[in-house]
């Protein structure tokens, strides 16, 4: 076990793991150089430290991984659904016999406590399994036209050669929730990783081949040049589907360059959780889920609770309550045993949470504990708790992405209706209530497309995950999530 381990036995197994990582491009089933040997460091957020050094892929890297998710489209798609749905089964076992690498490598690259990445080796593993149950089950229909003239066909075809561009928050997870579909469904794909933790899709994609995945059916191109490698590789009239997940400016940008190219898009974007609690609700219960709800990753989830919705009956209580368990959080580099808290993910990540804490106690909310960058190497910032929060401040209306609980009372469940959807953002919502028919008019009248009732994290690779409005557009996972890869076909034949 990692915790009987010494410093330097720890140091050295880190070594040796990233050691490991492929460092170049996978295109066409080979690891290669990137234009001109270009090349990026990955750097650990809790120390600063460079841990890895790796292509840097140009534009033109870009279209060359495109061409070979092209000529292996056909291929892959007449492959029988049981081959890719096997494939896919058989990455997931790799990965719960990798899990202690996986977990590690997420923690050194992204800063999450190596009990979340254990959690996110899980849940991300639960997508290639999920679909490699769905690949067998992609079906059609067949039936005599209304006229009684002709038969009719449909069938579900994959939609072809791929795009994904996945964030640095869940590094694991967002590639496995697009590339499991994506291959169940018979498509190929190009995958760009965010800058920051490009080191755990690259082990990813190790596993997929090592499963027995084809030349070119997931080609990785890692970069510091999204922008123009996204730009041509979303310009090229082959590719014929983009999936992103990240902010909503750079989904709203996306999505008009997709346009011009008249691209199939799944946005899975930011979120303004509203977390609400009634004065009818358990407060334990509430409790635990707003901890669960805000520092899991230390913040930095799109499902996070951003907007604490309070009654003002229990709000003290409340806030008294949650304070008391925030204050116990334990701050440190993920790999220390007991960490519950990491370091955010850079300093202009640390820079964002500090100015708006800053301008929300100018704007007279109080803060009951937290509220400043820590001193100590890597980008850390204290569990803060904030009450007296102004609807109008910018800490309510923007994704925060940081470890900071924002305290807002309403006076009736109109109120926190309102409130809670007075945002673009439409992901997640949460809601505490013992009374079932409120529960039920919640589920009605809040604006997102997913909530939890009682619960404070919802994601599950059996359940379509996705939000509404500025959130995005599209689902993943569940029985829904393959469709995001099929196109359907329609054929006319005569009656015979
Ligand atoms: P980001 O938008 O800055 O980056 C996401 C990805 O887009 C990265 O790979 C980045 O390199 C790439 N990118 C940036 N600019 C680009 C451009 N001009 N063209 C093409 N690609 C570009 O987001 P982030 O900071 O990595 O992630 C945090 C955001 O992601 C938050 O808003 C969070 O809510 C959102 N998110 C949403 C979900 C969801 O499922 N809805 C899940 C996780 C994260």
């Amino acid at each position: 076990m990692t915790t009987e381990l010494t410093s330097p036995q720890l140091a050295a197994r880190e070594a040796e793991l990233l050691a490991s990582i492929p460092h170049q491009l996978l295109i066409g089933g080979r690891w290669t150089d990137a234009d001109g040997q270009a090349a990026f460091d990955v750097r650990d957020p809790a120390t600063g430290a460079v841990i890895a050094t790796i292509a840097d892929a140009s534009p033109a890297d870009g279209v060359h991984a495109l061409d070979a998710a092209v000529a292996a489209q056909h291929a892959w798609a007449a492959t029988a659904p049981r081959t890719r749905g096997e494939i896919l089964r058989r990455t997931w076992e790799l990965l719960q016999e990798r899990t202690e690498e996986a977990a590690l490598l997420m923690t050194l690259e992204m800063g999450k406590p190596l009990a979340e990445a254990r959690g996110e080796v899980a849940y991300g593993g639960e997508f290639l399994r999920w679909f490699a149950e769905e690949a067998v089950r992609i079906t059609g229909r067949f039936g005599t036209n209304p006229e009684g003239t002709g038969r009719m066909l449909v069938a579900q075809r994959p939609v072809g050669p791929c795009y994904f561009i996945t964030p640095w928050n869940f590094p694991l997870a967002m590639a496995t929730r697009k590339i499991a579909p994506a291959l169940a469904a018979g498509c190929t794909a190009v995958i760009k990783p965010a800058e920051l933790t490009p080191l755990t899709t690259l082990f990813l994609a190790g596993l997929l081949r090592e499963a027995g995945l084809p030349d070119g059916v997931l080609n990785v191109v890692t970069t510091t040049q999204a922008g123009p490698v996204s730009d041509a590789i979303l310009a090229d009239p082959r590719l014929r589907k983009l999936s992103f997940t990240g902010s909503t400016p750079v989904g709203v940008k996306l999505l008009k360059s997709a346009a011009d190219n008249v691209l199939r898009t799944s946005m899975e974007l930011g979120g303004n959780a509203p977390f609400l609690v009634f004065e009818d609700a358990d407060l334990d219960a509430a409790v635990d889920g707003a901890i669960a709800a805000k520092f899991r990753n230390i913040g930095q989830a799109c499902t996070a609770a951003n907007r604490f919705l309070v009654h003002e009956s229990v709000a003290d209580e409340f806030a008294q309550r949650l304070t008391a368990r925030v204050t116990a959080l334990r701050v440190g580099r993920g790999t220390e045993s007991g960490v519950t808290i990491g370091p955010l993910i850079d300093g202009r990540a640390v820079a964002k949470v500090g100015a708006l804490v800053d301008d929300a106690v100018a704007g007279g909310a109080e803060l009951l504990t937290g509220g400043h960058v820590i001193d100590r190497p890597g980008t850390f910032f204290e569990p803060t708790v904030l009450t007296g929060v102004s609807v109008d401040s910018a800490i309510f209306r923007d994704e925060i992405f940081g470890p900071v609980v924002t305290i807002v009372p309403f006076s009736d469940e109109a109120d926190a209706v309102t409130k809670a959807n007075s945002t673009q953002y439409g992901l997640v919502s949460y809601a505490y209530t013992q009374d079932l028919r409120r529960g039920q008019r919640l589920i009605e009248s809040l604006d997102t497309g997913m909530m939890g009732l009682n619960v404070g994290v919802v994601s599950n690779a059996a359940a379509p995950f996705g939000g509404v409005k500025h959130s995005g557009i599209g689902r993943e996972g569940g029985a829904e999530g393959i469709h995001e890869y099929l196109e359907t076909k329609y054929v006319l034949t005569p009656d015979p």
